[in-house]
């Protein structure tokens, strides 16, 4: 069967193979025939050769995180065949930690666990793949269309889950957010804070192009200046660009007991003059928490798969800007400078 792999550490390795072996029943009991894969900036990270790990014993790593697929076979009766499926992402430490133990892999102390398509696993990126029923996420079948958004809403359902864990520490619930980046977190966070009531601001640098249209949508507003230069402070912001002077702004800009979650990821390796004592001391005298967020587990899943049956569905379909058929793998991973999420399409 076919499959986009990579060799990692090679910079440029992708490439389709054309009889990558069918997915070895250890790998799970329930079969799944693979309709699309979303990619991410981790993917081109992984392509990149600066991320991503093959399996024991194989030299090549099938890419692909998010899944999207139909129970072609499930024994367990937990799915049945048609179904619409994605696979979760991470799978607990071998060890278990403390958290994996309790089904929070997302939250590995040891940094042993395993990733479809970065880390060990095999990915998604093939035509069909097996998965344990633990790690299967039903999807409702009207998320055909859209289901491959599964995994990034998984993400930052976890941001939100985790935000509203801190909140409530004292007496006070968060009324403003603000988004740092318009990408497809910084949409699905947006998303699922308009869901939860909360007057919501998305910043980006974007002045043209889908997405201030797409925050409107939301009844969001769009803002293009810097983080400082906004006229208000946010109770709690969800940093999604991992630009470096964009996550200190917002760092310094939550208001008083405000929450600022990273869920953006930088690359590294740019220093950037910053006065780090000022930062401490509006962190203190303002009760203020900064924290980061990775990954999600399986209820963060399940919230995400609700989310995305009260969206509104044509607001989640713009939100994939290019749809590519596999046999055209190469261009679906070369960014074209407008796409939002670009779907890499199986299905036959
Ligand atoms: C994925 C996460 C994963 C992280 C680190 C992200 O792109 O969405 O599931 O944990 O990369 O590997």
């Amino acid at each position: 069967m076919r499959a986009v792999t990579v060799t990692p550490g090679v910079p440029d390795s992708l490439r389709l193979v054309n009889d990558w072996p069918e997915p070895p029943s250890e790998e799970g009991a329930i079969l799944v025939e693979t309709l699309a894969v979303g990619i991410c900036g981790t993917d081109h990270e992984i392509i990149a050769g600066d991320y991503g790990k093959a399996p024991p014993g194989a030299t090549e790593l099938v890419i692909g995180h998010e899944s999207l697929g139909r129970v072609l076979e499930d024994p367990t009766g937990t799915l049945h065949p048609g179904d619409l499926v994605a696979g979760i992402v991470r799978h607990p430490d071998p060890v278990p930690c403390t958290n994996c133990a309790a089904d929070e892999w997302d939250m590995c102390r040891n940094g042993q666990y395993t990733e479809h398509g970065i880390k060990a696993l095999q990915g998604f990126a093939r035509e069909r793949w097996r998965i344990p029923p633990r790690f299967a996420v039903g999807l409702a079948p009207d998320l055909a269309e859209v289901g491959v958004l599964l995994e990034p809403t998984s993400v930052v359902a976890k941001a939100w889950d985790h935000i509203d864990r801190i909140a409530h520490r004292t007496e006070w619930q968060p009324q403003s957010v603000l988004v740092t980046g318009a990408g497809p977190i910084g949409l699905l966070a947006a998303l699922l804070a308009t869901q939860r009531g909360l007057t919501v601001h998305v910043l980006d640098r974007n002045t043209t192009g889908p997405k201030p249209g797409l925050v409107g949508a939301l009844g969001a507003s769009y803002h293009t200046s810097t983080v400082d230069e906004l006229g208000f402070e946010p109770d709690v912001v969800v940093e999604c660009t991992g630009a470096p002077a964009v996550v200190l702004e917002a760092m310094c800009k939550a208001a008083p007991i405000g929450i600022v979650c990273l869920a953006g990821m930088s690359s590294g390796g740019r220093t950037i003059d910053f006065d780090a004592g000022a930062l401490n001391r509006t962190l203190v005298l303002e009760n203020n928490v900064v924290f980061g967020s990775v990954n999600a587990n399986r209820r963060h899943w399940d919230l995400a798969a609700e989310a995305l049956t009260r969206a509104d569905p044509s607001w989640l379909e713009s939100l994939i800007t290019r749809r590519v058929p596999v046999g055209a793998y190469a261009e679906a991973y070369t960014p074209t400078g407008n796409d939002i999420k670009v779907a890499l399409e199986f299905a036959a």
